[in-house]
């Protein structure tokens, strides 16, 4: 126990943070490994707020000027920080997020891979020209930098979800703050540290480009409020979604909202069946149900059912579950005792309506929530079924007819992504055309996207789009420019106008 503690200091000293940052503070902070404290962490109380907008400004001010391919400099050395710190930042997220190695990893080569992209995007963030219909005119649109671009993000991707914002933020010419999950400040502070050493070797970036604000969700809605932030980009659960969407509305401010997911796969007849346990089992078990995109509602086949499900009660069964750092294990844990208590409350909301429950029995005692991941045969899409519970509950289904079973599919609040496992090339297409989410796929998970593309989900998701593709746009204000090169003042649609 001492020694995890131990190791924390001994990693944030080595990437560069301020001791006293983490432990002269007032907000605890602790390992869902074991539930030991690793630290008390300073908050930024609401009056520093004020200055740190202003800082904000005064940086956006100056880096606009920046040309685009300089700025895209500074994110190269982050990516590059990035690669020197991967294996202590990996290590981190393990400690502060409960991820299993491999995927703490993972979380951190996100980071690098969307560094790498938003070099390359700051030699592209092209316009167009447009036809005009006027003699002797031109007309083209600009992208400018758009402003100070507030982060908000979740407990369960701690520091992935703001490189995807920040790196592409900057590259686009704005300043970020960054409010983190309370529940993993020591992450945030450690990627704000290793940013800040790609900021030392750039040499000129502005103070205040890059802000940290560690502290509970009224920072949020401070950021979510102020009229000198351009752009709320927030990660986190639908609840909170509700609550900051009207009040961005409310001052015409710019939103991404990246909210929760209430994800389904549908496996067909034709499928190949031991390609789809695995898609299933990583997708619905994978970070211990704690990604906005895991599976949680499996559509199986009539013909196929009693066979598939049996596979997976063995894979449920023999999974490993417990602290990632002690043994090999798949699944490990919940954040927290509310994670727990939610899952409990869901597993018997199921059985009240009909769902057979396999799984779900806490594992060890003491100060952390470990699980056995659950699987619950329902009798349709019914209770829980229909909401998302961010903990490994699969609810299993059965299904005859393609059309019912993707119209069953989308009969849900959330639409973040979706999943296909068929060898039937129009069973296939029907799918991608008909799945109403922001990602569908063919005969692979719900989980694990890519940086290349645009992420997000429609409905109750939030509609946001963050990351790759023209994901950029939103983080810059587009301008139409038209100019007269003729001598003339030919108006549009032929409108006249004439004065003497
Ligand atoms: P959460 O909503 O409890 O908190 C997320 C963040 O929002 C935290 O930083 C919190 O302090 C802040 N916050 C909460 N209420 C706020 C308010 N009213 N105003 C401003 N800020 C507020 O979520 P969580 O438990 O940390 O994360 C799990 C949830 O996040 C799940 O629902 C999951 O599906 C979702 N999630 C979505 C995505 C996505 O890309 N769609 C990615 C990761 C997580």
């Amino acid at each position: 126990m001492v020694q995890l503690g131990q190791e924390t200091g001994a990693l944030l000293d080595r990437l560069g943070v301020d001791r006293t940052l983490w432990t002269e503070g007032s907000m605890p902070s602790a390992t869902p490994l074991t539930g030991e404290r690793l630290g008390m962490v300073q908050v930024v109380d609401a009056a520093a707020i004020d200055n740190r907008l202003d800082a904000a400004t005064a940086a956006f001010r100056v880096w606009r000027r920046v040309p685009a391919p300089r700025r895209g400099e500074l994110v190269r050395l982050w990516g590059e920080e990035l690669r020197a710190a991967k294996d202590d930042l990996a290590r981190l997220v393990t400690i502060e997020a409960g991820k299993i190695p491999s995927e703490g990893a993972g979380e951190v080569q996100e980071m690098i891979d969307i560094c790498d992209f938003a070099v390359g995007l700051s030699r592209q963030l092209y316009g167009l020209t447009i036809a005009t219909e006027r003699r002797g005119h031109r007309m083209m649109e600009v992208w400018h930098p758009l402003g100070v671009v507030g982060v908000i993000s979740a407990f369960n991707f701690p520091v992935a979800v703001w490189a995807w914002n920040a790196a592409l933020a900057l590259v686009c010419g704005n300043s970020v703050l960054w409010k983190p999950s309370e529940k993993t400040p020591l992450t945030a502070l450690a990627v704000q540290a290793v940013f800040g050493r790609a900021e030392a070797r750039f040499g000129d970036a502005p103070e205040g480009l890059s802000q940290l604000l560690i502290g509970g969700r009224e920072l949020g809605e401070a950021l979510v409020d102020d009229r000198r932030v351009a752009l709320v980009s927030a990660t986190g659960s639908t609840r909170m979604g509700r609550s900051v969407a009207p009040r961005l509305a409310g001052r015409f401010a710019r939103a991404i909202l990246e909210l929760g997911g209430n994800n389904g796969a549908i496996v067909a007849p034709s499928a190949d069946l031991d390609l789809a346990l695995r898609g299933v089992a990583f997708g619905a078990m994978g970070t211990a149900g704690q990604r906005c995109t895991t599976t949680r509602r499996l559509f199986l086949h009539d013909s196929i059912y009693d066979g598939f499900v049996a596979k997976l009660k063995a894979a449920y069964a023999t999974v490993g579950v417990g602290n990632p750092l002690e043994s090999e294990v798949l699944v490990g844990p919940l954040i927290d005792r509310a994670a727990y208590d939610a899952m409990q409350d869901a597993l018997g909301a199921a059985a009240a309506v009909g769902g057979i429950v396999h799984g779900g029995e806490r594992v060890g005692d003491g100060g952390s929530f470990y699980v056995k991941p659950a699987l619950v045969e329902m009798p349709g899409q019914v209770g829980p079924v229909r909401d998302e519970t961010f903990a490994p509950i699969l609810y299993v289904m059965r299904y005859d007819d393609l059309d019912a079973v993707i119209d069953l599919h989308n009969d849900v609040a959330a639409g973040l992504s979706s999943a296909i496992f068929t060898t039937d090339v129009r069973e296939a297409e029907r799918f991608l055309v008909a799945s109403d989410c922001g990602i569908a796929n063919v005969n692979l998970g719900t989980s694990g996207a890519e940086i290349g593309g645009a992420f997000g989900g429609e409905k109750e998701t939030g509609g946001g789009r963050e990351s790759g593709s023209d994901s950029w746009r939103q983080y810059m204000r587009r301008a139409t420019n038209t100019i007269n090169y003729s001598n003339a003042l030919p108006l549009a649609q032929g409108v006249l106008f004439e004065i003497d």
